[in-house]
């Protein structure tokens, strides 16, 4: 195991959380050696989502808080729902999201012979026997907390026998569900999990790693902290669930560990969010069943997803970080998650404009052929980022929102006889709504004032609103997609009574096709590129943009995009 050096010697850092708490206080007192080694355990049966990035930001922050390790375990031992594309892609999200395992890649079907020999030990010793029940007979046979189970009519059974019968379960002898290796504990404990658990089960799909190799795969309890040992970790974090499983968890690592080293789990609370789901089940329905476009759709809670849709990982980072940690369960916003996201994303994306439902304006007193070249700044949150430069001729678009024929009293937009500046460039008056034989505003017709571009002595002149646009005769056309919250329901989870799929927000897509972008867009529309547009909210190109068909996914839309844009103007 690599050297680590972990300095405990002088005050304890501030703003712990209380896990970090813990492992501090382990390290202090000197045990397993000083070392920390953490693990963060998926099972590769879906992609990633959200709640796993809390867990990940735990397992590897803390592990690098203090100078210590993160192994990355799949954790497969069930083959009938694990893929190898589920593999590769949790893999690509924890580095997306900033974290690496190094050369830790392990996997807990690499510890089955081990686990094989330790219920083969445990069989010997009389402390585990092979029933022959169904499971259903076994669950009847649980009891409750406050009753004390039935124990099995094979409990007693010799250990020729088990033993005997366990190695023919692994040849394929028995079929599924015939027979499995418990282990006898006691019937009667308080404590459920303690009522002669399951270790082993018999399945017989190929497993995408040791193929036919096995009969027999080891439950979650058996595996978990036994694969955990075998690695060397010393912290195994997980979520509150596992809290009854504690117990457990100690019983079977006391077969493995002793003084000098042995692996301790500590829990904290799950993420939960508003309107949407968290359960890997439910989000495979949603893509096998085709009501998202796939597990990285942009409305999905995936990591994916969310990369997909433009959100950056700091900003995932920083929301984790705003929750917290703590041992009681809750239901997050999905706003404070959204409030991250716009967060990073004024800091760090490229202004620029676009009109996503265009109204075409004719500047009648702007020369035909003239061009006109006008600078935008890049981002005024940033000194670093520069300027691009835009065109301005006779013809532009604005927004179709930003007209009213007949406004109401504090419209500063653009209205019959009304004043507005371009952003960066004139001050315009509207003279005109031209409209077609069915009343429909088909165009503007505008006149400029020439003296009102930055620089020249018209430059001060005051008007109440500011408008982005785009030249026409220079844009780029493009498709838009709008989302928005996948659930129409705060709380899907919560009402059991109905289907999940009927709490679907149907406006969660909404798709526009034709869209004007300025020409510094699609220039630069590469993969991962962040824009703000101006006015109307933060995108990012989808994966299916080309260079012949710009599509782009809004992120988030603008807060207060008002106010901001009279502030920058
Ligand atoms: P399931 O076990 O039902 O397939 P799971 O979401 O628990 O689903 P795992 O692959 O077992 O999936 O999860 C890996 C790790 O991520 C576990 O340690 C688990 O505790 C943690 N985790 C899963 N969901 C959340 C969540 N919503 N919030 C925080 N941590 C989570
Ligand atoms: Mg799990």
């Amino acid at each position: 195991m690599a050297e680590q050096n972990i300095n405990t010697e002088g005050e304890e850092p501030k703003g712990l959380n209380f896990v970090e708490e813990e492992v501090y206080n382990d390290l202090k007192a000197g045990k397993n050696g000083g070392r920390l080694n953490t693990r963060f355990p998926p099972e590769p049966n879906g992609y990633l989502h959200i709640g796993h990035a809390k867990a990940i930001c735990m397992d590897f922050g803390v592990a690098e808080k203090f100078g210590g390790t993160c192994n990355l375990r799949f954790d497969d031992t069930n083959p009938v729902k694990e893929d190898v594309e589920y593999v590769d892609a949790i893999r690509d999200d924890i580095h997306w999201l900033g974290f690496d395992w190094g050369n830790r890649e392990y996997y807990a079907s690499d510890y089955f012979p081990q686990l094989f020999d330790l219920a083969v030990r445990l069989i010997k010793e009389g402390k585990a026997y092979v029933d022959d029940q169904t499971s259903e007979q076994i669950a009847q046979q649980k009891g409750s907390p406050t009753q004390p189970g039935t124990e099995s009519p094979f409990r007693n059974r010799s250990v020729e026998e088990n033993l005997d019968l366990f190695m023919r379960m692994n040849a394929g002898e028995f079929d599924e569900g015939s027979r499995v290796l418990r282990a006898k504990i006691d019937m009667a404990s308080s404590n459920m999990h303690f009522r002669d658990p399951i270790m082993y089960r018999i399945i017989k799909t190929p497993h995408h790693r040791t193929g036919t190799k096995w009969k027999v795969y080891p439950m979650y309890d058996f595996a978990h902290g036994q694969s955990d040992y075998f690695e060397g970790v010393t912290h195994s974090i997980c979520t509150l669930e596992f809290v009854p499983h504690r117990p457990l968890y100690e019983y079977f690592v006391k077969e493995l560990a002793d003084e000098s080293y042995c692996p301790r789990q500590i829990e904290f609370n799950r993420l939960n969010l508003t309107y949407t789901v968290m359960s890997k089940r439910k989000l495979l329905q949603l893509v096998k069943e085709g009501l998202v476009a796939g597990w990285d759709d942009p409305r999905m809670p995936t990591i994916s997803g969310m990369r997909r849709r433009g959100y950056t990982p700091q900003s995932i980072r920083n929301f984790i970080e705003t929750i917290g940690y703590t041992k009681y369960e809750a239901l997050n916003s999905i706003s404070l998650l959204e409030h991250a996201v716009r967060d990073d994303l004024n800091r760090t994306s490229t202004r620029a404009m676009a009109v996503l439902n265009p109204l075409k304006v004719v500047i009648t007193n702007y020369p035909e052929d003239k061009v006109e070249i006008v600078t935008m700044e890049n981002n005024p949150e940033d000194p670093e980022s520069g300027v691009h430069e835009m065109p301005f001729c006779r013809e532009i678009y604005i927004e179709r929102d930003d007209f009213m024929e007949n406004p109401p009293k504090k419209f500063f937009r653009l209205a019959p006889g009304a004043e507005v500046r371009l952003k960066g460039a004139y001050i315009i008056k509207c003279d005109e709504a031209v409209k077609d034989a069915q009343g429909n505003i088909t165009e503007l017709h505008c006149s400029y004032d020439p003296e009102t571009l930055s620089g020249m002595p018209g430059a001060s002149r005051k008007v109440k609103g500011t408008l982005h646009w785009v030249s026409a005769r220079h844009a780029v056309d493009a498709t838009v997609r709008l989302y928005d919250r996948l659930f129409a329901v705060e709380n899907p989870a919560a009402e059991p009574d109905r289907d999940f799929r009927d709490m679907l927000n149907p406006d969660s897509l909404r798709v526009v096709e034709n869209a004007k972008v300025e020409p510094f867009i699609a220039e630069n529309a590469k993969q991962g590129t962040k824009f703000q547009f101006q006015r109307v909210g933060y995108f990012t190109p989808d994966y299916d943009s080309t260079a012949d068909k710009l599509i782009f996914n809004r992120t988030i839309a603008l807060k207060d995009t008002w106010e901001k844009v009279q502030k920058n103007s």
